[in-house]
């Protein structure tokens, strides 16, 4: 029934995300780098190398926070239009200020918005990201699902998000790692426990490699592929609308 435990729960994820990223917000920026050790510019600047991204290109980055992924590709475009979507305000507020400081300003849109219903007509953009965003997102398919719909034909989507490690043993070794290590040092550095440790159980929870890439093809994308960052730890999975 619609008042059902799934529902519920569901609901419950969305509110707990929100507040998660509320509270970071502001140290975000800096607790991503203190927390990969920098790790994640090399998967960004991966994400870009393959994205290739072209000058007058018109970008929507979905659960674009602080735009990391917005600033990298218009600066690779060398021009363009960048539209950063995200469900916490706050963390867009954030985002805005480094587009001043960078004088960025005129090349960014900063929309409140949700991945499952999007807030644009189809066919608008020419390529889709979404990065560590979509472990997020309560129901993953339709948010892939609404990327299909706003891109026009021969659009490209892509997609950074943490994975599983293919070598069960290494797999192992990381839980144990993530598990312990994770949690404590976001109670030392940014004095939240309960936000890391939402992030790693988001992280475990969330498909591996190949079940998300049968999630992209269902979404109608098409050439569907996908790389893993440090040995799966991260994977890019691209596909195109044709
Ligand atoms: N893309 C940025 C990056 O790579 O640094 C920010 C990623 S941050 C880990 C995840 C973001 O997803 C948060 O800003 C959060 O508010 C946003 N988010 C979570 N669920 C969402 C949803 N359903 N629709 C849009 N954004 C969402």
């Amino acid at each position: 029934t619609h008042f059902g435990f799934e529902t519920v729960r569901e609901e419950d994820k969305a509110g707990r995300v929100q507040g998660v990223f509320s509270s970071v917000a502001s140290k975000y920026d800096i607790m991503n780098d203190v927390m990969s050790g920098g790790v994640h510019r090399i998967w960004k600047d991966a994400m870009m190398d393959w994205l290739a991204p072209r000058p007058r290109q018109r970008l929507l980055d979905v659960a674009g926070g602080t735009g990391d992924i917005s600033f990298r590709f218009l600066k690779r475009a060398g021009s363009g239009h960048s539209t950063v979507l995200d469900i916490t305000e706050s963390m867009l507020v954030e985002g805005r200020k480094r587009a001043e400081a960078e004088s960025m300003h005129d090349q960014l849109d900063w929309v409140v918005g949700d991945a499952m219903a999007l807030p644009f007509p189809d066919n608008t953009f020419d390529v889709y990201t979404i990065s560590f965003g979509i472990r997020n997102v309560t129901r993953p398919q339709e948010a892939l699902n609404e990327a299909f719909r706003v891109l026009r034909p021969g659009g490209r989507l892509m997609v950074l998000e943490f994975s599983q490690l293919p070598n069960p043993m290494m797999q192992k070794a990381y839980d144990a790692y993530s598990f312990n290590v994770i949690p404590r040092m976001g109670q030392i550095i940014a004095g939240d426990r309960d936000s890391y440790q939402y992030l790693v159980e988001s992280i475990r929870n969330f498909p591996d490699q190949e079940t998300f890439l049968g999630m992209v093809r269902a979404a109608g994308f098409d050439n569907a592929k996908y790389r893993n960052l440090t040995l799966g730890v991260a994977a890019l999975h691209s596909g195109w609308k044709l």
